[in-house]
């Protein structure tokens, strides 16, 4: 009969041997912080906090509560990046790959794959499973806010300031359009 909250600063590995051993419907809480998070190649989540309950379930661990965080995105409009709020529900379940009390390996049938898994130690790593549900609160196509400048032009950020030459080049061409200006007349 734990009770209380554990709290897990920039870890994402648990030991959940007790809680294996213990009856379906035992629990744990647990809060969690991480500085930051890899999301992808690209994007780094940070500030993450996750308020999360393992609950033993026939076939493993049963993960629920509920994540948030911060992430800089590129604005799929401006090309800008930008910060984030997001924050999302987490349901996972994590199967043994091991018996804890026989040792024997567990066999996973195919249909379960959309669980992970707790190795042969006892350890869950949640990095995976936060990686995903932040992945998934997180917008397809993020535009960085109401006020965004919108698609960028071509040339925007290309310009130098007017040169000398580029001022005698416009001068050149307004010379040229009263020079035509005045062979109308
Ligand atoms: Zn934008």
């Amino acid at each position: 009969m734990a009770t209380g909250t554990t709290q897990i600063n920039n870890d994402t590995i648990l030991n959940v041997a007790q809680l294996l051993k213990e009856n379906v419907g035992s629990k744990r809480n647990y809060d969690l912080t991480l500085d930051s998070l890899p999301l992808d190649e690209t994007v780094v989540a940070s500030n993450i906090t996750a308020r999360l309950k393992l609950t033993r379930i026939a076939h493993g661990i049963l993960v629920t509560g509920s994540l948030a965080g911060e992430a800089r995105l590129e604005c799929v409009r401006c090309l800008e990046e930008f910060d984030t709020d997001f924050s999302g529900e987490v349901e996972a379940e994590f199967r043994p790959t091991i018996d804890v009390s026989s040792g024997v390996p567990v066999v996973i049938e195919e249909d379960d794959d959309d669980s992970f898994e707790i190795d042969e130690g006892h350890h869950m790593d949640l990095g995976e499973m936060l990686r995903q549900v932040s992945i998934l609160t997180l917008p397809i196509r993020p535009v960085c806010g109401d006020d965004c400048p919108g698609f960028v032009s071509e040339f925007r950020g290309g310009d130098e300031p007017p040169s000398e030459e580029a001022g005698d080049e416009r001068l050149a061409v307004l010379e040229q359009l009263l020079d035509d200006s005045r062979e109308e007349r």
